[in-house]
């Protein structure tokens, strides 16, 4: 008998995990963060739906923290298995931990979920893998993981599992999250021939994206306008991938394209600043793995240093961060978190949301409750460090920068799957995950379903 129980990402876009059960073996698949306001935090203090001891071995699709950030908690309940995962997920997924442990340990009306040490001992278990090789843990299990296009590193997992009553494989793929396409600097997603069950994503799985030529064409004109007004564009930045996209766009607006000279460029003259720490690193990473990324890029990387460009700010310590302030205008800020839920996008926040003048930028996804849509929202005023803040700054909001398929994207992937017998949608809001699963009956004639959280399904 083959099992998967859908202990997180069930009718929610974040707290992705999975547990896959053949009696002889029982692993997971990715043991994500639940993100959203308090209630969701506490929701992270509850007990795993199963004992953390007798898990053999677990794989994480990639670093996003929703996929990632309970491994440290898992460790520390007595979890000692490898954690496989491709070398970039690897790498990020240190420095995306350690973030994590800083900014708990700042918000001191909570308990730490774990500490440095849990992190330690989790980077210790982690073993990277390539792309495109199977790798077999025993005669039970064996996976490869596919480019699924969405983060640096991001993965599909096909998995194949014993059945031991039956002396036969079932397959599973799991979509992780699938990239939008096209993406800004990474190849497409892989297509997958075929598969027994299908685990996919859902994040956008009721919604069609803005097309690559808008999402430039409203990053320019935001920092257009900014330059006009003398103002200040703030962006919550997403430190892995999408900060790396807004670079490589700023790149090409503000520094290619800067005619006689850089004071009279396209766009004008605007002092830039990445203020992230932990998005200084991944730019640092990215800048490491090339060979991952799209032709373009890739060619364009040659003669180029992508990620930079003139009037650019990279601020790494807290000093020069708070310098930002008293720079200026116009000046844009882009900083974490992308929702807008710790770290140093706050303090700018609390010092410039008042103001109408000013442009707040959401280039991705804002979980329901978390300060980012609450402002994407209109509530005001907003409390930001126990302080009422004035909910005045002009809000925009670009999608196409959004490192999610869209249902279009996600029925082209599963189109292309044989003899898929089921397909579960999870990692999505409740309507989402439910508007896809009714797109893949209507459209494809393939059995889906949404799980509800901690159902057990068996497979085979
Ligand atoms: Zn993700």
């Amino acid at each position: 008998m083959v099992s998967i129980q859908f202990c997180g990402g069930a009718g929610s876009v974040t707290g992705a995990n999975y547990v896959i059960d053949n009696g002889k073996i029982r692993f997971v698949v990715d043991c994500g963060l639940i993100q959203g306001g308090r209630e969701a935090d506490e929701l992270n203090y509850v007990p795993f739906a199963y004992d953390p001891k007798a898990i053999d071995f677990m794989i994480a699709t990639h670093t996003h923290i929703d996929h990632i950030g309970r491994i440290p908690k898992l460790v520390k309940e007595g979890f000692r298995g490898e954690i496989y995962s491709t070398y970039p997920t690897e790498e990020f997924a240190e420095i995306s931990l350690r973030d994590t442990v800083s900014i708990m340990e700042h918000d001191k009306t909570q308990v730490p979920l774990f500490n440095d040490e849990d992190v330690d001992q989790a980077v210790s278990q982690w073993r990277g893998r390539e792309y495109h090789e199977i790798y077999e843990i025993n005669e039970n299990i064996s996976f490869r993981f596919q480019d699924a296009g969405h983060i640096l590193g991001s993965a599909i997992t096909e998995i194949w599992v014993l059945d031991p009553e039956k002396g036969k494989r079932i397959k599973l793929v799991f979509s992780g999250d699938l990239g939008n396409v096209p993406s800004v600097l990474l190849r497409k997603y892989d297509y997958i021939a075929e598969a027994d069950y299908v685990i996919v994503e859902s994040c956008y799985g009721d919604r069609i994206h803005q097309k690559l030529a808008e999402r430039k064409e409203i990053l320019k004109q935001a920092i257009k306008d900014t330059i006009e007004r003398k103002s200040v564009l703030l962006m919550p930045a997403f430190s892995i991938e999408r900060t790396q996209d807004i670079l490589y766009e700023l790149n090409d607006i503000i520094e290619n394209h800067s005619g006689n000279g850089l004071q009279r460029g396209r766009v004008g003259k605007i002092d830039v600043y990445l203020d992230s720490p932990l998005a200084i690193k991944a730019t640092n990473i990215h800048s490491k793995y090339t060979q991952y990324y799209n032709q373009e890029a890739k060619q364009l990387a040659k003669t180029d240093d992508i990620f930079d460009f003139p009037f650019l700010t990279f601020t790494e310590s807290r000093e020069d961060s708070m310098r930002i302030n008293s720079q200026p205008q116009p000046k844009m800020i882009m900083a974490g978190s992308g929702m807008s839920t710790g770290g140093r996008v706050l303090y700018h926040e609390e010092r410039y949301l008042s103001n109408p003048k000013n442009i707040l930028l959401f280039v991705g996804y804002q979980a329901p409750y978390t300060l980012g849509r609450r402002i994407l929202e209109g509530e005001s005023p907003v409390y930001i460090h126990n302080h009422p803040i004035e909910n005045r700054i002009e809000v925009r909001r670009v999608e196409g920068y959004s490192a999610h398929a869209d249902q279009e994207m996600l029925l082209d992937w599963l189109s292309k799957i044989r003899n898929s017998q089921n397909v579960f949608v999870v990692q999505g809001e409740q309507e989402a995950s439910q508007a896809l699963a009714d797109a893949i009956k209507s459209n494809l004639h393939i059995q889906a379903q949404v799980p509800t959280e901690n159902e057990i399904v068996i497979l085979s």
